[in-house]
C-alpha cells in the first residue's frame, strides 16, 4: 500500500536510519515500555503512522515523552530501533521551529520551582 505522505515516511526513514517496514506490529516494543500511561499513541502505533506516511505522528505526544530508554530496541524481534524514530520524529517537529516550551513564559515561581534538569531538558527536547 502506497503511504499518505511518502515524503515524509522517507524523510523519518532516511533520518532514523531504521527500515520501519519490518515492523509487523507484533507489541512488544510498547509492552516494555516504561512511558505508555504519559503517551497518546502507543510506540507500535507511531511505527505504524510512519508506515502510513501519517504526518500527525508529529503532532503526537508520545514523541516527547519517550525517554530513549531503548526498553524498546532490546525487545523488538526486526532489530527495529524504535528511539531513534522517535528522535527522527522530534527533529522534523524542531526544523520546523515550534516552540513547545518558552521560558518567556514561565513564572518566576514555575522557574525557582522546576527542577533544573527538567528546564534543561525541554530546551534541549521541546523548543527549537
Ligand atoms: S525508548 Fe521510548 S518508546 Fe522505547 S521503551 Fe523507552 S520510552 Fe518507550
Ligand atoms: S517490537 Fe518491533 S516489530 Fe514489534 S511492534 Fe514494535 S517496532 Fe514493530
Amino acid at each position: 500500500m502506497e503511504p499518505e505522505n511518502k515524503h515524509f515516511k522517507d524523510r523519518v526513514v532516511e533520518l532514523s536510519g531504521e527500515n520501519v517496514d519490518l515492523c509487523f506490529q507484533c507489541g512488544a516494543c510498547s509492552s516494555g515500555c516504561p512511558m505508555t500511561q504519559e503517551m497518546d499513541y502507543l510506540p507500535s502505533k507511531i511505527i505504524r503512522m510512519v508506515q502510513l506516511g501519517l504526518e500527525e505522528a508529529l503532532e503526537s505526544k508520545t514523541i516527547w515523552v519517550c525517554t530513549t530508554c531503548f526498553n524498546c530496541e532490546v525487545r523488538c524481534p526486526r532489530g527495529i530501533d524504535v528511539a531513534n524514530v522517535m528522535e527522527a520524529l522530534r527533529q522534523l517537529v524542531l526544523r520546523r521551529k515550534y516552540d513547545r516550551v518558552s521560558l518567556d513564559e514561565l513564572s518566576p515561581e514555575e522557574i525557582r520551582e522546576l527542577p533544573q534538569i527538567a528546564i534543561v531538558s525541554n530546551q534541549r527536547k521541546l523548543t527549537a
